[in-house]
């Protein structure tokens, strides 16, 4: 484990040279550099523009299905005795708060005048939210994903072949996640001009994390208004999210970063246990090193090897986190727990059968946290429910008859 440093009055927002305290930076072979540098020197002028906000919030609003109720869980909260708010992102469109991110990024890549997207997928999750934009605005969509993956996540390949995505497996290595996002890359340096690559979470080169929390950051605007007229006060006393990458975490959490009164938890998939060597505990287990272009907290061996991380959920299987996050846990600003596939699992079972909500494994880890940890009956505790449980079925049958 990292020392963690106390600082106050810092902040958590990236600095001009794409730095979160020490984590961050754009780490990626000089033949990228146009592209990125492009990104990084129109992203914040494209975004802010009224012509983009316009659009933006229209698709949000009419597309997605935004906002997002903020809903009051009475039977859970009466269960742990708490006050337990859950923000519905498994409502949006496609399933979970991926969309909200490649509808930004969308925008973003017309306006910089792309014509093609390239994206890499594990679970085929981000890989249908953006073959989904794709089909929206009418842009050719290559998806990159390993062979094992598309063996394993057949449905999700099928829906981004509908959505008129192109899938390429990646054949190289362990024919996963890394394998799929190195050929992303190689695409986009063989092809600078024309293509933009959309990334799926807070992780990536400056100003990859940036540019997806703010797309992200819808969240917890739309939480601070809706607790406001429910509880009287924007701020909860804790907001709880899973992370795998940490997208819909720091969506979670963003307008709350400077809010040093609200507790910000952020919960690992500890897989088969932490020290079980099935695991995805990135900040239990993870050293400071460079992943996917940025310096941030990964699971490696001594001589700086990724390790390959293992969780129930697809969407947790990630052996690093975003750089913000890494400050974020180095730092002391956030709660970093970590939650077993079993109690996952349960907890995904329990949300069933107490509100009538299947939620996604991914999202099981955070409702977890309620077994874990004790919290006062006036305290109020929003849950980010990231996505909806529909394409875990499969494993929710496995798991309960112990296939
Ligand atoms: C992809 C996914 C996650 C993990 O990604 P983050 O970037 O950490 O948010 C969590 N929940 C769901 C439902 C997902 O699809």
């Amino acid at each position: 484990m990292i020392e963690k440093t106390i600082t106050y009055d810092q902040s958590y927002q990236v600095n001009n040279h794409g730095y979160y305290g020490e984590f961050g930076g754009a780490y990626i072979p000089e033949i990228l550099y146009p592209n990125i540098q492009e990104l990084k020197t129109r992203y914040l002028d494209i975004i802010h523009s009224p012509d983009f906000q316009e659009e933006f919030n229209q698709l949000l609003r009419d597309y997605v299905g935004r906002p997002t109720p903020l809903y009051f869980a009475k039977r859970m909260s009466e269960r742990y005795n708490t006050q337990i708010y859950l923000k519905r992102e498994d409502l949006n469109h496609t399933g979970a708060h991926k969309i909200n991110n490649t509808i930004g990024q969308i925008l973003l890549a017309k306006r910089l005048g792309k014509e093609k997207i390239i994206a890499e997928t594990g679970a085929g999750q981000h890989g249908v939210a953006t073959a989904t934009v794709c089909a929206l605005m009418n842009v050719e969509c290559i998806v990159y994903m390993g062979k094992i993956d598309m063996e394993r996540q057949r449905p999700n390949v099928e829906r981004m072949r509908l959505l008129g995505a192109t899938v390429v497996p990646a054949t190289s290595g362990s024919q996963t996640l890394k394998d799929a996002t190195n050929e992303a890359m190689r695409h986009w340096i063989n092809n600078p001009e024309d293509t933009h690559y959309i990334i799926g979470s807070v992780v990536g080169p400056h100003p990859y994390p940036d540019m997806v929390a703010r797309f992200q950051s819808v969240i917890s605007e739309e939480m601070k208004a809706q607790l406001k007229e429910k509880t009287g006060s924007e701020n909860p006393h804790h907001v709880i999210a899973c992370v795998g990458g940490g997208s819909n975490a720091m969506g979670a959490f963003y307008h709350y970063l400077d809010a040093k009164n609200v507790n910000l938890i952020a919960v690992e998939a500890a897989g088969k246990g932490v020290d079980s060597g099935e695991s995805a505990a990135t900040t239990y287990l993870g050293k400071p090193g460079v992943l996917h272009g940025s310096r941030t907290l990964l699971m490696q061996t001594p001589d700086g090897q990724v390790v390959e991380p293992y969780s129930i959920s697809a969407g947790l299987d990630y052996p690093g986190i975003g750089p913000a996050h890494a400050h974020l846990f180095a730092s002391g600003r956030a709660e970093f727990m970590s939650v077993t596939d079993d109690d996952a699992m349960k907890a995904g079972k329990l949300l069933c059968r107490t509100e009538g909500i299947i939620p996604a494994i991914e999202t099981a880890h955070a409702l977890a946290i309620l077994e874990q940890r004790k919290f006062d009956p006036k305290e109020v505790v929003v849950i980010n429910l990231s996505g909806r449980g529909d394409k875990d079925l499969q494993t929710y049958i496995d798991y309960e008859f112990g296939l």
